[in-house]
This record gives structure tokens, C-alpha cells and sequence, in this order.
């Protein structure tokens, strides 16, 4: 196929509501309140030839009409541009806002755009996304986590538990980081009994301890054979990570609030974790996440992308050390399409691209929208 032209763009803000409002530790320590929605940015891209692609980005409780806004200021640059010329195009995207720099807000509108064209890219190969990049396995462990926040009472948390094992899902991650660490030790327990040993458990602080409380705490959670403890501290805090990750045997995860690849070459070069959990929409799409990947690898990291399954299955697919996708349910209403789980493991689908078409729902969930080129 000969080269192409991008004719037509579309982004849209789509408001995702949650079924019942979301508490991490964040929230238990006053600094957040309940998440209740979940605002993406989708980039639909059309060319000349007819080939389509769509990506999403997204922000939890601020940033979703920033990163709308600024998408919809450097959009129609990509008009006329080769869509297969993707980093080509993702400089003259970077360029066009240099202003409000390479990371955050500004990266993020990118990686909507970002994501659509490697969809694209993926689709006009007739090759699923994971096999355009090179994957290393058809199928990615998986663990859950919506079951496992802090609004949920215990007994709650054990049921969903049981239940994402039924559904084929691997492992269960649960919240800690709450005031009181008796209660977080109460849940550990309870979850680790109920499950019994074996089946991988992980834990999440959410950045709420400090590192007294993480180092003291982090010792005591050594007897459950945690798969990783989660954000123990401060996302920024490579030096607090770096000392916890070499005292404890547990391996720590770290990376998915961070917001550009040179946030996590800090915590890379700091040893910081033995897990890097970054998220593709929010360091700005897939064309920075590989380059962390290759980093990471390279260093012997595994790898546990944060959020967004839809996108991170096929990532972590091409990954060259076996990593986990994070199970949730909750970006469902948005596609008509559904991710399988098998044996504790998460099937890249065999659709070209990412594998995903939107729901009339999310249509109507759609609060702006703007259009570049021709149809
Ligand atoms: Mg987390």
C-alpha cells in the first residue's frame, strides 16, 4: 500500500460515570474526594485511502477538558501528514505546543492521537496491535483491582475476589494506605486466608505512606508472599522507593502517576522499583511508552502497565519479560467489544489494531466534540 494522507480528524469528550463512587487511600487521607466519573479524550483519525484509527486518553477527577482543549489546538496538523510517519508526526504535535512542554496535560492530549494512529497503523497491516509490535506470548497474566478498593467492606472484597478467579482472572489486587495500618493489616489477612496461598496478591498504598510507615509496615506484609506492594510513597519520591525496594524482599511497583518517559528514567536510574507500572495515555501514548519499555527492559524490570487493559494488553504482549495487565471493568460501556480472560491470563484479541469499536452509549456520554480536514 502506497503512502497515505490523514483527511480527517475527530476528538471528542466523553464523560464515563461510575457505577458508585471510587475510594483509594487518597481519599481516607483527606486528600481527594470519591471519584464518580472518568473523563477520555477520543481521536478518531480517517485518510485518503479509507483507513480508520481510534485512541483514548483520560483523566481521573481534573485535566479532561485540558487535555480536550489542547488536542483540539494542534489537531489540525495532522491534516495532509502520512499516517504511518508516526513519529514524525508526534515531534510536529510536540512541536506545534512546545510551549506547555513534553509531559502532563500537553502529552497526554497527544497520546489520544498518538494511540489512534498506531490503531490505524496496526489495521491497515490486518495485524492485531501487539503483533505489529512483536509479541512475545498470545496471552498476558491478569490480576484485578476494581474489587479491591477501600469504599468495598471486607466480606465485599472476598466475594469479588472469588469471583474474578471464576472468571479466569489470575491474580487479586486489594487498597491499603489507610490511616490505620491495623485495618490494612485486618484486610491483608482476611484476603490472603480466603484465598490461600498461591494465588498471586498484590497491594496497593496509593502513595499514603510515609517511609518510617512504609519500611515498618512493608515488613510486616513480608509474610503474605505479596507479588508487589504498590506506591508505598510519594510517586516522586525515587530515593524513598530506591531504600524500601532494597530493604524488603517484596518487590515494589511503582510509575503509573508519573506523566512522561523522563519522570520514569528518574525512577529507573534510581532503582526505584522492580516493577514499572507506566500508563501509555498518561506519558503521552504508545510511541513513548515503547521507548520505556526498551529502557526498562534493559534494565531488568518487569512490567505491570497501569489502567486501561484495552491498550495495555497488547503493550505488555510485546514486552520481552512476562509481565501482568490490570483488570477492570469499568471502560466497558464505552466498547462493544470484550476482553477475554482464560487460566488466569488476558487473550490479545485477534481484531486488527487495538480491537475496539465504541458503543452507542459512549456517543451519548459524548459532551463536545470538533472535527479537522474533510470527510
Ligand atoms: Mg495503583
Amino acid at each position: 500500500m502506497p503512502s497515505d494522507q490523514i483527511r480527517h480528524v475527530r476528538l471528542s469528550s466523553v464523560v464515563l460515570p461510575l457505577d458508585r463512587p471510587i475510594s483509594d487511600a487518597k481519599v481516607l487521607t483527606g486528600r481527594q474526594r470519591p471519584m464518580t466519573e472518568i473523563v477520555f479524550l477520543f481521536a478518531q483519525i480517517a485518510t485518503a485511502q479509507d483507513q480508520h484509527g481510534i485512541g483514548f486518553s483520560y483523566s481521573k477527577r481534573a485535566g479532561g477538558p485540558a487535555q480536550y482543549a489542547h488536542a483540539k489546538e494542534i489537531a489540525a496538523n495532522l491534516i495532509g501528514e502520512d499516517p504511518s510517519d508516526i513519529g514524525k508526526v508526534y515531534d510536529k504535535l510536540l512541536w506545534a505546543g512546545a510551549s506547555v512542554g513534553r509531559s502532563g496535560v500537553a502529552t497526554q492530549a497527544i497520546a489520544a492521537i498518538d494511540i489512534a494512529l498506531w490503531d490505524l497503523k496496526a489495521k491497515r497491516a490486518g495485524l492485531p496491535l501487539a503483533k505489529l509490535l512483536g509479541a512475545h506470548r498470545d496471552s498476558v497474566r491478569a490480576y484485578n483491582t476494581s474489587g479491591g478498593f477501600l469504599h468495598a467492606p471486607i466480606e465485599e472484597v472476598k466475594e469479588r475476589a472469588s469471583k474474578s478467579l471464576a472468571d479466569g482472572i489470575g491474580g487479586i489486587k486489594i487498597k491499603v494506605g489507610q490511616p490505620d495500618t491495623r485495618i490494612d493489616l485486618d484486610r491483608v489477612r482476611a484476603v490472603r486466608e480466603h484465598l490461600g496461598d498461591g494465588v498471586p496478591l498484590m497491594v496497593d498504598a496509593n502513595q499514603q505512606w510515609d517511609r518510617p510507615t512504609a519500611l515498618r509496615f512493608g515488613r510486616v506484609l513480608e509474610q503474605f508472599d505479596l507479588v508487589w506492594i504498590e506506591e508505598p510513597l510519594d510517586a516522586y519520591d525515587a530515593e524513598g522507593h530506591a531504600e524500601l525496594a532494597a530493604a524488603l524482599d517484596t518487590p515494589i511497583a511503582t510509575g503509573e502517576m508519573v506523566s512522561s518517559v523522563g519522570e520514569h528514567v528518574r525512577l529507573i536510574e534510581a532503582r526505584a522499583a522492580d516493577i514499572i507500572q507506566p500508563d501509555a495515555p498518561r506519558i503521552g501514548g504508545i510511541t513513548p511508552f515503547l521507548k520505556l519499555a526498551t529502557l526498562a527492559d534493559h534494565h531488568g524490570l518487569q512490567l505491570a502497565p497501569h489502567f486501561a487493559m484495552e491498550i495495555h494488553l497488547h503493550l505488555a504482549a510485546a514486552y520481552p519479560r512476562e509481565p501482568w495487565v490490570e483488570h477492570f471493568e469499568w471502560l466497558n460501556p464505552l466498547f462493544n467489544e470484550r476482553l477475554e480472560t482464560l487460566d488466569g491470563r488476558m487473550l490479545v484479541p485477534d481484531r486488527p489494531g487495538l480491537g475496539f469499536t465504541t458503543t452507542e452509549q459512549c456517543a451519548a456520554w459524548t459532551v463536545d466534540s470538533c472535527e479537522f480536514g474533510t470527510r
